[in-house]
């Protein structure tokens, strides 16, 4: 049985971190490669060796998978880790591995083809006997066959690009007028993004919940789900916080859920750590949407729950070891909550905030996860998602989950770009979120709210960063200065004080300029 002992990471960011973590903890020496804008990321500080890869565009450096396999080789990686974009679903990056003699950590380059595809993903779905919404089942070419596809399916229907993926390439319909242009920019939008111009049609389906299962299998016909992620809270189909268990999910449910996603899996000789997507009705009938042949961004919610390392049994299972655990040892306890922190302003209709982090304060204490690409001096910039951060959080029960992440997202202190942590925060304050009556039309509905607009939303966020960085962040330059030193002389000759209200007044001043 291969041991693996060096892995390369080909990707960057808060995964390339997390994937360095967890070789630290089992004794793989971890190989980062950065292009020439993350030359200080953490990835690169905290691996064990990093490696130069290229100019700063994707293209010329992530997505290289020469420079890359041209790494492995100089730097002695018997095994590739891609995490999730980039590389992570390209069959024939993984195939190249393979053949350079490496190890890829990931599913065979087969099941990655047959499920990366979403039509051949259905196929195999339906043949598995996985419910799937229903759909065109063949490519739509043209407006004859558009018509008729979408007079049997019924409208609204939504036009897919086969190839699609990250929630882009969508267009829904909601009449024959429609069709044609719709069909057309669909077709020409997945020919300029996925490479592909094949689209087919589903059933649009409205107040529907976002429900995933997470599936583990290895290499001797073992396989696992690990329960379910609700994932209904997105914006133009991009998923913002995620939470496990859904509110909505019993354990009736998930076993289902879990043993069809088990069997779509199996029907594909998957292996490895994947996501099988589905939508769920108000009825709870559940639609096969798609899988996931990678890590996913939102896997922590999934370990918390579960008290399962996922990224350390993906390496198990590259080893050809079996799984370290079966279905009867998989026990969901208490309930965790994602929000993904990304540099984008929310008062702004999301705009990417590009710029340098000039003071961060991360959450802590009980029950706090925070995976992050930041840290202080760095640099946001145009060419890497604008995703910079995960904050998760973990309690028994949704209520107390909700309120230990707001009271995370309140400590979180970033200056020098403007994230969407209040929006974070107004979602865990809206009524309807607490009571997880949730589907994914609830960021569009919530947004129509107005919170954005409300006079204090602006003001109450810029306090409260400059609340926790004024109390939390020793400013490099007021120190020099001597501001913190006199807050700690003696005053009045009455002995030292520690006066933090005078501590937080004065720092409030700093960070509110
Ligand atoms: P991608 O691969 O681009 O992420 P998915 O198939 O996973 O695309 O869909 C992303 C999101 O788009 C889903 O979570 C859901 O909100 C929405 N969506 C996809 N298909 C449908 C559908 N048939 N009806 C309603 N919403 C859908």
């Amino acid at each position: 049985m291969p041991k693996i002992s060096k892995i390369l990471i080909a990707n960057r960011g808060e995964i390339a971190l997390r994937i360095v973590r967890a070789c630290a903890e089992v004794g793989i020496t971890s190989v980062a490669v950065f292009s020439d804008a993350d030359r200080t990321a953490l990835h690169v500080r905290a691996a064990d060796e990093a490696y130069p890869i290229g100019p700063a565009p994707s293209r010329d450096s992530y997505l290289r998978v020469d420079k890359i396999l041209e790494v492995a080789r100089k730097s002695g990686a018997d095994a590739i880790h891609p995490g999730y974009g980039f590389l992570a679903e390209n069959a024939d990056f993984a195939q190249a591995v393979i053949d350079a003699g490496l190890i890829w950590i990931g599913p065979p380059p087969a099941a990655m083809r047959l499920l990366g595809d979403k039509l051949t993903a259905r196929h195999t779905a339906q043949a598995a006997g996985v419910p799937t919404v229903p759909g065109s089942d063949v490519a739509v070419d043209d407006l004859d066959q558009a018509v008729a596809a979408a007079e049997r399916i019924g409208y609204p229907v939504l036009i897919k690009a086969s190839a699609g993926g990250g929630g882009k390439g969508m267009r829904v319909v909601r009449s024959k007028d429609e069709l044609e242009a719709a069909l057309r920019t669909a077709q020409s939008e997945a020919q300029s993004s996925f490479g592909s111009g094949v689209v087919y049609f589903e059933k649009y389906l409205e107040h529907v919940r976002h429900v995933e299962i997470q599936i583990l299998a290895d290499s001797h016909g073992n396989a696992v789900h690990l329960g379910e992620r609700e994932c209904s809270i997105q914006r133009r189909h991009q998923k913002l916080i995620e939470e496990s268990p859904s509110p909505v999910v019993d354990a009736d449910l998930r076993a289902r859920m879990g043993s069809v996603a088990v069997a779509a899996a199996l029907a594909a000789h998957y292996t490895s750590a994947g996501t099988v997507e589905f939508l769920l009705d108000k009825d709870r009938n559940f639609y096969f949407l798609e899988v996931n042949t990678r890590l996913q961004v939102e896997h922590p919610v999934t370990e918390w729950v579960t008290g399962i390392d996922i990224v350390l049994e993906q390496f198990r299972v590259a080893e050809g070891k079996p799984l370290s655990i079966t279905q009867d040892d998989v026990e969901v306890r208490g309930h965790a909550i994602e929000c993904r922190i990304a540099a984008e302003d929310p008062f702004n209709n999301f705009a990417p905030s590009l710029g340098t982090i000039a003071s961060l304060a991360e959450p802590g204490g009980p029950g706090v996860r925070v995976d992050s690409s930041m840290y202080r001096g760095g640099k946001v910039s145009i060419y890497y998602d604008p995703m910079i951060a995960k904050l998760i959080v973990w309690a028994p029960t949704r209520e107390h989950a909700m309120t230990r992440m707001r009271r995370a997202l309140e400590e979180y202190g970033v200056r020098g770009i403007q994230t969407n942590i209040p929006f974070h925060l107004a979602v865990l304050g809206d009524a309807a979120f607490q009571e997880g009556r949730i589907d994914t039309g609830f960021v569009e509905e919530f947004m129509a709210t107005g919170w954005l607009t409300q006079k204090d939303a602006h003001d109450k966020e810029l306090e409260r960063t400059a609340a926790y960085l004024g109390a939390l962040v020793v400013d490099q330059k007021r120190l020099a200065g001597g501001a913190l030193g006199r807050q700690s002389q003696p005053v009045n000759g009455t002995g030292p004080v520690h006066d933090g209200s005078k501590w937080r007044v004065a720092g409030r001043r700093e960070a509110m300029r």
